[in-house]
């Protein structure tokens, strides 16, 4: 029998931001839980740390830990041109060029985009924050559209002709999911096609876990998935091949308190003032990173021990202790801690509770709503569901894979190389 022919093959990647596997279920969304059926699905998929949508978009693009494409979180402290460190948001559109001023580069290794530039190409729409959207391609190698600007190889800014601009919530997400199903799957044809949507992490961040707010969240993202799914099946339908992977970065629990945990680090003498460059948290939702400026090196054993008397604070992981993590003691970077948690029900029935670590400038969620970022067992279980591309129908897969093996899937079943990256191809039976 004649082999398929790469050079027709494309994958399709959405990302349902937030959706927590527990809520796979035929009732909050039908059009996913259906496809599941019908595909691989992948039970013990697991986040990165931190759970977090940013530093995720980087590993989900690059194949590799945050330890190997230097993108640390949705915050990171990067050298303040002085002798210490200042924390930046991930999320602002102009941090992909802080960045690059503070490290003469962007991600340290190569993305999709930059791999498929020159055998077909990608294409991105995403509907989270600006940071998690351009750091699926922060060298322009593809195509990115969001909200704050969308550009083409080069750089090139797409107009209103080449690339809508949609609203940042579920009529957003249906629409740039039209877009993305008639435009860009049905008519451009890229060898990679990337939707991200902002749903249902937005709906889990307004309200309670469970409420009809996360319901109704998760029902948009549903109905996107499923104009997804109808023009995988026109193309297949015409002979295309196509391998459609559906999943999400990471889930929520329900955030029980809010802790400003570079105040405590002043209050006990620590860290030399709120806005003092010595030693920075950059928090991370359920976790926080601490950077060190050199002439503090000292007092790293002290924070340690100061953040681990902490009752808001589970574990703190400092030095070589990041590498089983997926992160490195590197750029300043000298611990970071995982805030409390328990396992217990929201009011919804929903289990899973987290501190947050916050800022003036991060002041996090509100208490009862949902959030993520640390190490509780559901915010670290998205789903992941793989149809096509030699995945057996209608099977599980029980052991655990990660957000790191979704870009070596794409490049298995593309026929391209997939050296260099810390994942490893999805097992397909
Ligand atoms: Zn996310």
């Amino acid at each position: 029998m004649e082999r398929h022919d790469p050079a027709r093959r494309r994958a399709v990647l959405v990302i349902c931001d937030g959706h927590r596997d527990d809520f796979l279920r035929p009732e909050t969304c039908p059009a996913i839980h259906a496809l599941a059926g019908r595909s691989r699905r992948f039970l013990a998929h697991r986040a990165i740390f931190p759970s977090a949508t940013r530093a995720s978009s980087a590993s989900i693009a690059t194949g590799c830990w945050p330890a190997r494409h230097g993108l640390h979180g949705n915050t990171m402290g990067l050298p303040d041109g002085g002798d210490g460190y200042r924390v930046h948001d991930v999320g602002d559109p102009a941090f992909v060029a802080a960045l690059r001023a503070a490290k003469g580069r962007t991600l340290a290794v190569p993305t999709l985009a930059e791999r498929l530039a020159d055998h077909g190409g990608a294409v991105i729409a995403s509907n989270v924050s600006p940071g998690a959207a351009y750091f699926q391609d922060p060298d322009h190698f593809g195509h990115v559209v969001h909200r704050a600007g969308s550009y083409g190889p080069g750089g090139r800014p797409l107009g209103p002709d080449e690339a809508p601009a949609v609203a940042h919530d579920g009529t957003g997400d249906e629409a740039l999911a039209a877009w993305f199903a008639d435009e860009v799957l049905l008519h451009r044809r890229p060898r990679l096609g990337v939707l991200w949507l902002a749903n249902p992490d937005l709906a889990m961040h307004a309200d309670e876990l469970g409420s009809p707010t996360h319901l109704a969240g998760i029902a948009a993202a549903d109905r996107c998935v499923a104009r997804v799914e109808a023009a995988v099946e026109a193309l297949r339908a015409e002979g295309e091949d196509v391998l459609l992977l559906v999943g999400s970065d990471h889930g929520q629990e329900t955030v029980i308190g809010r802790v400003a945990v570079a105040d405590r680090l002043v209050e006990a003498g620590l860290k030399e003032s709120a806005d003092s460059t010595d030693v920075v948290v950059a928090p991370q939702g359920g976790s926080g990173f601490v950077y060190v400026a050199p002439r503090a090196a000292g007092r790293i054993a002290a924070i340690a021990a100061f953040l681990d008397a902490q009752p808001y604070i589970a574990e703190v992981f400092r030095g070589s202790a990041l590498l089983p993590l997926g992160q490195a003691p590197e750029g300043g970077l000298a611990l970071a801690f995982a805030m409390a948690r328990d396992e217990a029900p929201n009011p919804f029935g929903v289990p899973g509770r987290i501190v947050l670590c916050v800022s003036d400038d991060k002041p996090g969620k509100a208490e009862g709503a949902g959030s993520h970022g640390g190490l509780g067992r559901f915010e670290r279980h998205p789903f992941l569901i793989g149809n096509g591309g030699g995945f057996a129908p209608g099977t599980v897969e029980t052991g655990t894979t990660r957000l790191v093996d979704i870009a070596p899937t794409i490049l298995r079943f593309l026929g391209l190389p997939r050296g260099g990256m810390d994942g490893l191809a999805l097992p397909q039976s």
